[in-house]
């Protein structure tokens, strides 16, 4: 296998493994044999990883969420396949670009968190380190959106349809995974009791594995998906009642369980068939971490922990903490003591969100059904932990209450962050002022009792997709002036830097903005309509639809525009297109309400051709990662207004950054360390401060705003005379109460006038290009500290220790 086979053996994949005659008129065999063509190269890399790898320490990152997107053209530019690839297609009439959009996206996720486990997989590989991600194995992924009449429509992901060239079924470490049944006490003769956990209906979990190239090492990680699979037995019972048929229906709940990925985003809905998604995943990847281990350690655990470490993305797997003294104890006959040295020394969590309505609460009536000895393990995780709590805190009973793992009241509730917490040597924050609000805020007291556990890890993306593989006329600008070293080491980016006023170099930058514009341009139209003027700032706004992220406050400012060329004051206007995009969760209903205002706003505004010269708005369906990769090269104005204390880190503000955005953001997340980075002259900052929130609430009169500002008054006046819904009366009427509401959390009004001044801003900037491309390029400049790879040697250096 090399290049001089590489056009031979994808002939043969497609003549013989595939058995084609000519290349269909679309592309999907020709994709599906060049992937097997390349899966072959990373098979033997993979095997050779493996290999050397022997009993190093291991990291396992669970997560219930990996974004990957599209595998091809990552596993092209990690390998360095290109003109390889390039030469081979030749032979088929096609270009790479045709061939890799036959590839469903594998939408694992549902917006940052899972595109972060996506990026930390590609990072750990490039900088060789053993960590296997281990997730799950959706039938259906993030559902498809589609706009019709403004609204959103969700369609099933049916991403496995054509089948998945990339993963590789590995049925013999299959393992099993309980549910339901009792815990029976069982006397030993020694006088010692011990607990079995028997009557389970178990449910099998057989795990399919994906190549995770490194960039350009040699180096193939993995990540290992479950899916859930019925066991062969029949329910006896039934059985022999006759019920055969029954008996087999049942292979359907099984199989339920890795069925879909919930949609929701920063909210949970607390459907019995997650917390099973979750356990099933967190008991399967700790039995096979466990089952690795002693096939190398006989029978021994003495050294698993200094051989193993778990990363917990979110509390959506902290159930591996109970699980994990479970197997310990039950299945390997530890003693409490043994089994909590080994747990809490390997668990590591790592907290997402200070949203209180994406706090993960589990009833204790479910688990007593569903987990029956998970929860006794709980309640004993619990017990022991307040005595400690009563030792820091003598006689504070509120202490106790608040710091416990069990919410009391009239449905007793598991909190399975402080379950997570408990159980972990490490918790970390995804930006620094997130982790300083979690330490002050939400977790102040778990801080104070332990302060040592707590650190920050400020997210990342990297720079392999989000700007070598999509942005390749950028790249070949920026490795023309300093080779090609950044890809690897993205703190060479900063190399850039002095050629931020060179003429020449300012050209070619904005020669590769132009192009890039186009292609998004294109895709603008093709999937809504709208036609957007490459020659116009391009102002955008992807992410998940949510209230925190205010995507309303962009909106009222898209309406103030329109306003002005309404009344004809547009001598200082600087023409923007305006590009909105994001998936709400099909049961938020101020979301999907938002969505249909932007598209309304939107039709509204395109179809006025005195907004024309001046402003076209869109709504782009769908936003995905593969959509992703078109947007930020092509965006100039990068908007990260969400109101500040919410937005734990963001990551789409740093794919913006590297790809030479300019952001208009409020202090929030890891938009803070942006404006670090880059020097505040070159950010535009407005809004609140996180700091300040708290006292704005207390006297919040958003009317007294609005009437005290001329510009919000027009825009409430448009919105509320029923302007943009005249033939759908009413439809806005709960929008425009939010924004009037003194209990409105997100401070609509009270950022608005502060957020025209910067955009006011903005437009004057733009309208001097050489001075807008110098502080494009050192936006991308400064990106260096935001790649996962300096990310991901913070977790190395400071958690993992590998
Ligand atoms: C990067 C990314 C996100 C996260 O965006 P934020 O602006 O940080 O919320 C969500 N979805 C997709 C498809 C992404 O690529």
């Amino acid at each position: 296998m090399n290049e001089h086979t590489f056009a031979e053996d994808l002939a043969r994949h497609f003549h013989f493994s595939l058995g084609r005659d000519k290349v269909q008129e679309s592309h999907i065999y020709l994709y599906n044999a060049l992937a097997i063509t390349i899966r072959d190269r990373l098979v033997a890399q993979w095997r050779k990883t493996r290999e050397s790898r022997g009993s190093q320490r291991r990291v396992a990152y669970i997560s219930l969420e990996f974004l990957m997107g599209r595998a091809l053209n990552n596993a092209v530019l990690n390998l360095d396949l290109n003109e390889t690839v390039r030469d081979a297609l030749q032979g088929y009439c096609c270009a790479l670009e045709d061939v890799e959009q036959s590839e469903h996206d594998a939408g694992l996720g549902n917006g940052g968190l899972g595109r972060l486990a996506a990026c930390f997989l590609d990072s750990c590989a490039s900088l060789a380190l053993s960590v296997i991600g281990y997730g799950i194995r959706y039938e259906y992924g993030m559902f498809n959106q589609q706009i019709k009449n403004g609204n959103q429509i969700e369609h099933p992901d049916n991403w496995l349809r054509h089948g998945n060239p990339w993963e590789i079924a590995a049925p013999e470490k299959t393992v099993r995974v309980k549910f339901f049944g009792r815990v029976d006490v069982i006397n030993k003769r020694n006088g010692e009791q011990y607990r079995q956990w028997n009557n389970t209906q178990d449910v099998l979990a057989v795990p399919y594995d994906m190549p995770i190239p490194g960039y350009q090492n040699g180096i193939v990680n993995t990540l290992r998906l479950w899916k859930s699979e019925a066991t062969d037995e029949f329910n006896l019972e039934e059985f022999n009642a006759g019920s055969y048929t029954e008996s087999v229906a049942r292979k359907n709940l099984a199989e339920q369980i890795t069925m879909v990925l919930y949609p929701n985003d920063s909210s949970e809905n607390g459907k019995e068939l997650r917390l099973r998604q979750q356990y099933f995943l967190s008991s399967a990847s700790l039995q096979d971490t466990i089952n690795g281990y002693l096939e190398t350690h006989g029978n021994s655990f003495d050294k698993f922990v200094e051989l193993n470490a778990f990363q917990l993305n979110d509390t959506h797997p902290s159930i591996a903490v109970a699980e994990l003294m479970r197997l310990l104890m039950d299945d390997y006959h530890m003693s409490w003591d043994a089994a909590w040295n080994i747990t809490t020394q390997t668990m590591a969590y790592t907290n997402h969100t200070l949203l209180p309505e994406a706090l993960e609460r589990w009833p204790v009536r479910l688990f007593e059904k569903l987990l029956p000895r998970i929860l006794e393990i709980i309640y004993e995780i619990n017990a022991r932990f307040l005595r400690q709590v009563a030792v820091a805190w003598p006689g504070d009973c509120q202490k106790q209450q608040d710091l416990s793992i069990i919410e009391e009241g009239h449905g007793p509730q598991i909190r399975m962050a402080h379950l997570a917490i408990v159980g972990s040597f490490s918790v970390n924050g995804v930006a620094a002022l997130h982790t300083e609000l979690l330490k002050a805020g939400l977790f102040n007291n778990f801080y104070q009792l332990w302060p040592e556990k707590f650190n920050n890890k400020t997210n990342g993306v990297t720079p392999r997709r989000w700007l070598s593989h999509c942005n390749t006329s950028l790249s070949e600008i920026i490795t023309s002036k300093i080779g090609k070293s950044w890809v690897a080491d993205f703190a060479d980016i900063a190399q850039i830097k002095k050629f931020a006023e060179d003429k020449a170099f300012q050209q070619q930058w904005q020669t590769s903005k132009k192009a890039n514009k186009q292609v998004l341009a294109d895709l603008v139209e093709r999937t809504t309509g709208v036609k957007f003027d490459i020659n116009m700032m391009f102002d955008v706004q992807v992410k998940r639809i949510h209230e925190y992220k205010r995507q309303l406050l962009n909106i009222l400012h898209v309406i103030s525009l329109y306003d002005r060329i309404r009344k004809g004051d547009t001598a200082n206007i600087t023409p923007r297109c305006v590009l909105i995009g994001g998936k709400a969760a099909p049961g938020y209903v101020m979301a999907k309400q938002i969505i249909k205002l932007i598209n309304n706003v939107a039709d509204t505004i395109n179809l006025d051709p005195k907004a024309a010269p001046f402003l076209k708005v869109a709504f782009i369906p769908n936003y995905n990662v593969s959509a992703m990769e078109v947007i930020c090269p092509a965006t100039d104005l990068s908007e990260q207004i969400s109101t500040a204390g919410k937005e734990a880190s963001g990551t789409g503000n740093m794919k913006f950054m590297m790809n030479g955005a300019l952001t208009i953001g409020t202090l929030d997340g890891a938009n803070i360390e942006i404006r670090d980075a880059v020097g505040a002259k070159n950010f535009f900052l407005f809004g609140a401060q996180a700091h300040e929130i708290s006292t704005i609430r207390e006297n919040y009169q958003p009317n007294d705003i609005i009437a005290n500002s001329k510009t919000l008054t027009a825009v409430m006046h448009l919105l509320e005379s029923g302007h943009f819904n005249l033939f759908e009366p009413g439809i806005f009427d709960s929008i425009i109460k939010t924004i009037r509401d003194p209990q409105d959390m997100w401070l609509t009004a009270h950022d608005f006038d502060s957020y025209l001044k910067a955009q006011r801003e903005v437009d004057n900037i733009y309208q001097d290009q050489t001075l807008w491309t110098k502080i494009s390029i050192l936006n991308t400049a400064a990106s260096g500290v935001f790649s996962s790879d300096n990310t991901i040697s913070q977790y190395r250096d400071e958690i993992w220790k590998i």
